[in-house]
């Protein structure tokens, strides 16, 4: 028996690794079966290479709880290692300083794990005793057993061990004896050993028998040791991949599309991605891709190996070149996982081509389903979206759908404005926005369907990538303004009269929750409707570009602006504005006359101050009582069109009618609405 001390240059090691992995703490269950796997497939590679003679037929790996003995046993039957190895690979830790170490790495301290050689030693962070009991495959080997009690001190010894291979036997803390029981052991390697390359035996198979589950003499195999991915694609068929998802996502709808990885130059990388499908946002979640590193379940945050964007996607990635258990930021500067990065960018990219190329009725059927991934992948990531402008589709209210350079041609004709850009219009929603989308079509327009999340950020992005393309909701202007083929038609009322009409419409409008409107002009078609209301366009894009940025939500919270555009060619318009203009000739001729007056006062007083810059006292006064006199007038004015205005109730039923056609008229104003469209009828 020989006695030793632990080659690390600190005495207290163990605590170190218990405080800083402590969150973690179950992995030690994944480094001890990843080193028996590894030992294994070792003895295959020296099987392989002729060294070793025997069979390596129907190796496995063991695990086994004592819950009497308090111990769980990690067992393999591959390499083993003699009194020397041990000493070479556990006993000298393979670095210096680990003091020092350790408290650079505290905030990562999972990164000393594997990386370092310290796999084997995780067993302390739950055991207060560990045992190894180790008989290598080389010819007349002899057994040895290794216990060590977490401190630096161990015991070596010869043993009784007839069978090659490792037993890892721990001990363990009393305070962590979940690891005694049955269901927490199968929960962990069905999570970290589920897809490992040899069998990971771990109990028996059950059958109900006599009223109760009975263990039968079934070995209970966890892990699949051929997992989907680790095959050749063209082995595959879509049920391979259907069946492999719903296995990783059993709450899952069938995925969209898959990506199946497989690179070895310059890096090694294999995977399976999917496009799930989403049911609804509450769907989207980030974590749902795997990381493996040749077959160990490593974690299914995968920030920084993937693009942000592809983060939506559901599947695995395998890969020994993703360095494992370092920090985020450092996985972000490294220059292997930039590279695998883009690659599986390119990947993404290039697979939705070849869809969209060769199966373009498949492409179109699920465009909506995975629209929201492209979209948001055009919108992140540069080179994706160079990819994405060819595939890409705009879908139209007629349910048909277009590559983007075929929308452009299917549209310049009649969609090209005075300046030459292309206008597309748009509508977000079918029902809501009928009449404009009716409007327009019947002249001849095409109108886009932009009905997703994304959609607008989605428009704005083409704006800027593609030269001369706007974007324009249908109820934005009126028909002639959305697409201005000439300049605009002058509107036909006097200033006076646009006064009037101003006041007659604005200060009839009821009450809309979270709107303001004011009164403008168009001189449309007699054809067209008499009043519309429009949102402009870049107003309704900067509330709804502030819903997604933080900091701005006080765009959000502003009300809507509308334009009520009346037309001044439309006959019941102007008969309106001519009925007023007579009726309130009396009354407001005199005022007219004193605004007029007042206004000449106010002129010339104000050009006294120009000149010599400060007023005389009484001259100020004079000025103040006259600015006063004029509002006082102009509210008098104002007064008298508003209660002409409130007994003239063709006002108040185009005022609705415009509201009607936009969802604007509810409660207590739609019921209003219809009591006077019935007293019409009499
Ligand atoms: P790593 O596996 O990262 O090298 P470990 O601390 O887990 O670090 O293991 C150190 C070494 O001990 C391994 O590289 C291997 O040579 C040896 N070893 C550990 N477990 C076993 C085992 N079950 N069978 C044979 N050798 C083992």
């Amino acid at each position: 028996m020989s006695k030793g001390t632990i080659g690390v240059t600190t005495n207290n090691i163990f605590p170190v690794i218990k405080k800083f992995l402590y969150s973690d703490h179950e992995i030690f269950l994944r480094e001890l079966v990843s080193n028996a796997v590894d030992a294994t497939q070792k003895l295959k590679t020296l099987q392989g290479a002729g060294d070793f003679k025997g069979s390596t037929e129907g190796l496995t790996v063991n695990i086994a709880v004592d819950k009497e003995a308090g111990t769980l046993t990690v067992s393999d039957r591959g390499i083993g290692m003699t009194a020397e190895e041990i000493d070479k690979y556990i006993n000298q830790i393979a670095f210096s300083g680990a003091e020092e170490f350790l408290e650079k790495y505290k905030d990562t301290a999972n990164a000393i794990i594997g990386h370092f050689g310290l796999g084997f030693y995780s067993a302390f962070m739950v055991a207060k005793k560990v045992e190894i009991r180790t008989l290598s495959w080389q010819e007349g080997a002899k057994a040895v057993s290794w216990t060590c009690d977490g401190s630096p001190e161990f015991e070596m010894e010869e043993c009784d061990k007839a069978e090659r291979g490792t037993d890892i036997i721990l001990t363990l803390d009393d305070d962590e004896k979940e690891f005694l029981e049955t269901a927490r052991i199968e929960g962990l390697l069905k999570k970290y050993c589920r897809f490992l390359p040899v069998p990971i035996i771990f109990g028996k198979e059950q059958e109900w028998k006599d009223g109760k589950y009975q263990d039968t003499d079934k070995d209970k195999v966890i892990n699949d040791v051929e997992p989907l991915w680790s095959r050749m694609p063209a082995d595959l068929k879509d049920e391979d991949y259907l069946k492999f998802y719903h296995a990783i996502e059993p709450m899952q709808d069938d995925p969209l599309f898959w990506i199946h990885l497989n690179v070895d130059y310059p890096f090694t990388l294999t995977g399976i991605l999917y496009f799930p499908k989403i049911k609804n946002n509450l769907d989207i979640r980030k974590d749902r891709i795997q990381l493996y590193c040749n077959q160990v379940y490593v974690t299914d945050s995968v920030e920084g190996v993937v693009p942000d964007w592809l983060m939506l996607l559901q599947g695995v990635i395998d890969s020994p070149d993703i360095p494992l258990n370092v920090s985020r930021s450092y996985l972000q500067s490294d220059r292997a996982v930039k590279k695998i990065s883009t690659y599986i960018t390119k990947k993404v990219a290039a697979r939705l081509e070849e869809i969209a190329k060769n199966q373009p009725d498949e492409f179109e059927k699920k465009w909506n389903d995975i629209k929201i991934f492209i979209e948001y992948g055009m919108l992140s990531d540069e080179k994706f979206c160079d990819s994405g402008l060819k595939f890409a589709l705009l879908e139209n209210t007629d349910g048909k759908y277009f590559k983007i350079e075929d929308y452009r041609k299917l549209i310049e004709g009649e969609q090209t404005d005075k300046e030459g850009n292309l206008i597309c219009l748009y509508a977000t929603d079918k029902e809501a926005q009928y009449a404009y989308i009716k409007a327009a079509t019947d002249r001849g327009y095409d109108v886009l369907l932009m009905n997703g999340e994304l959609d607008v950020h989605f428009a704005s992005m083409l704006e800027q990538k593609q030269e001369k393309m706007r974007f324009v909701r249908v109820d934005s202007d009126v028909l002639d303004n959305l697409i201005r083929k000439q300049d605009e038609n002058k509107p036909q009322f006097t200033p006076e009269q646009q006064e009037i009409a101003q006041t007659l419409f604005k200060s009839q409008i009821p009450p809309v929750e979270k709107a303001e409107f004011m009164v403008t002009f168009a001189a449309m078609s007699p054809e067209d409707k008499p009043v519309v209301i429009v949102q402009a366009e870049y107003m309704r894009r900067m509330k709804e570009m502030a819903r997604f940025q933080p900091g701005m939500s006080f765009y959000g919270e502003m009300p809507d602006m509308y334009s009520m555009v009346l037309n001044t060619k439309h006959p019941l318009v102007q008969k309106i504005v001519d009925l007023a203009e007579k009726a309130l000739d009396a009354e407001i001729k005199p005022v007219n006359e004193d605004i007029n007056a007042t206004q000449n006062v106010i002129n010339a007083l104000r050009d006294l101050k120009k000149d010599n810059k400060e007023l005389p006292e009484d001259k100020k006064k004079d000025l103040e009582d006259n600015e006063k006199h004029l509002d006082e007038l102009r509210q008098k004015k104002e007064n008298l069109i508003t209660a002409y205005a409130a007994g003239e109730s063709r006002v108040h039923q185009l005022i609705d009618i415009a509201l009607l056609s936009n969802n604007m008229l509810k409660g207590e104003g739609l019921d209003r609405f219809l009591k006077r469209s019935i007293g019409l009828l009499k």
